[in-house]
């Protein structure tokens, strides 16, 4: 530590973990080791997002679909749990494709009614970090304004040491028996454990940008959708348009959160001007146009900001001796066409407290076996979900040339 900057102390716990990252993946694993027994400690550098005051917009309004995968996890880790923070999901049978003429087109995703989920990520964010609370004091804390700053790693029988940087500009460092990285795609924990252990990384930026849009909620009570949507709230919207597209998920209120998809090189050459923006939109989206209202769309389109979007891989996970592992985005980022981001990361938590079970807490043989069996199914589900976006924008246009494509196939 340097001398400029003032330590206030070393808080040293027993049996205690700190959790790096109070995003989705991270409340799930605290929630997970406190019901295991841990002294837990969340860290997080944004301030806590229920708070009114906030202003912290790092996690944006996007909505999420919830599959399976993801949904099964939270069940294994407390099904109450569950049941409570998925209260507000909106399923979805299917995908309605937008053709350019106009023409809606319901692609149902199996045949004994299975769905994937529309569910606000920020809402569910909330709803975890309430569950996190529901713990005593001296079971789970939760700190906000705490940016990891630097692990000290040491003999797995010493306590390992995270220095944090808070708001106030005070350094605090925490020793704790091991740590549990869920500090997403740009993850602290991982850049500290690359100096720890040699590991395998790479990380690439696919040529796409996206930019949250937003059809709001429908001015009547619609009989047939039961609500205030103007579309159906049952399907995944998608206007495929080949290289580039949009897509829409239902919100509890009748909204939309609607996602734009393309290319860099497109968006920054339309936002060269506003009537370009306006051209391109209302020639390529004119039903959905009608539903955002054209300036509003345009207006979003030019000012809200531009996300990239990027793969991460990286091998091991865990740092030996037990001392250290990362879970959910910090260690496999995907692109979001195959809506598996979140779910795998939730199955991450899964995975790992079969593992600590089946090692009876274990932890340098339960984080060892985890890297060892997880990672085969990790590259596969980052290739999966690149692989996707070429499905939603552009095969999904033509379900019966695919259907030919597989006969003539058999
Ligand atoms: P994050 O949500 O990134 O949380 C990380 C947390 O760590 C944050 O709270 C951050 O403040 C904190 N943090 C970071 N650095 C530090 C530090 N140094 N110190 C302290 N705290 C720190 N997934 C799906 O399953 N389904 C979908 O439909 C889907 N759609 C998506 C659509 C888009 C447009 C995008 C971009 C992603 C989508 N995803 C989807 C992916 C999903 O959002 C992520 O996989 C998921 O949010 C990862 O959760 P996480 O907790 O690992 O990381």
């Amino acid at each position: 530590l340097t001398a400029k900057k003032a330590l206030k102390g070393l808080v040293a716990m027993s049996e205690s973990v700190a959790v790096v990252g109070a995003g989705l993946v991270g409340c799930l694993a605290a929630i997970a080791l406190a019901k295991r027994g841990y002294k837990v400690t969340v860290f997080d550098y944004r301030k806590d997002p229920r708070e009114k005051s906030t202003t912290d917009r790092n996690l944006r309004s996007i909505n999420l679909a919830i599959s399976s995968r993801g949904i099964t996890s939270l069940e294994f880790v407390d099904v109450e749990m569950a049941e409570r923070v998925l209260k507000d999901i909106i399923p979805m049978k299917g995908r309605m494709i937008h053709h350019l003429n106009g023409r809606e087109e319901s692609q149902i995703y199996g045949l004994f009614g299975e769905t994937i989920n529309s569910i606000d990520r920020a809402v569910l964010n909330n709803y975890l970090l309430d569950e996190l609370d529901r713990f005593d004091s001296d079971k789970v804390q939760l700190k906000f304004s705490h940016k990891l700053k630097k692990i000290k790693f040491r003999d797995p029988k010493e306590l390992q040491s995270c220095v944090f940087s808070t708001d106030d500009g005070v350094e605090q460092v925490y020793g704790v028996n091991f740590i549990v990285g869920c500090d997403g795609c740009y993850s602290t924990t991982r850049d500290q454990m690359q100096r720890e252990v040699r590991m395998r990384y790479s990380q690439e930026y696919i040529d796409c940008c996206y930019i949250e849009l937003y059809i709001p909620p429908s001015k009547t009570y619609v009989e047939e959708f039961r609500g205030n949507f103007s579309l159906t709230p049952d399907h995944l919207h998608i206007w495929p348009r080949h290289k580039f597209m949009l897509i829409a998920l239902a919100n509890k209120d009748g909204s939309f959160t609607s996602t734009f998809f393309g290319p860099w090189k497109l968006v920054e050459s339309l936002l060269e001007s506003r009537s370009r923006v306006e051209e391109f939109l209302q020639e390529n989206f004119p039903d959905a146009m009608a539903l955002m209202g054209l300036e509003n769309a345009v207006q979003c389109f030019m000012t809200y900001p531009k996300g990239a979007l990027m793969c991460v891989e990286c091998e091991p996970y865990h740092v030996p001796g037990g001392r250290c592992i990362i879970l959910g985005d910090a260690a496999h980022s995907m692109v979001p066409f195959y809506g598996q981001g979140m779910n795998c990361g939730f199955e991450d938590v899964k995975v790992l407290m079969k593992l600590l079970d089946a090692n009876h807490g274990d932890r340098a043989k339960a984080f060892q076996a985890y890297t060892e069996t997880r990672h085969r199914d990790l590259t596969a589900i980052i290739k999966l979900a690149v692989r996707n976006y070429r499905e939603m924008s552009h095969d999904v246009t033509s379900m019966a040339f695919l259907l030919k494509k597989k006969i003539d196939s058999w």
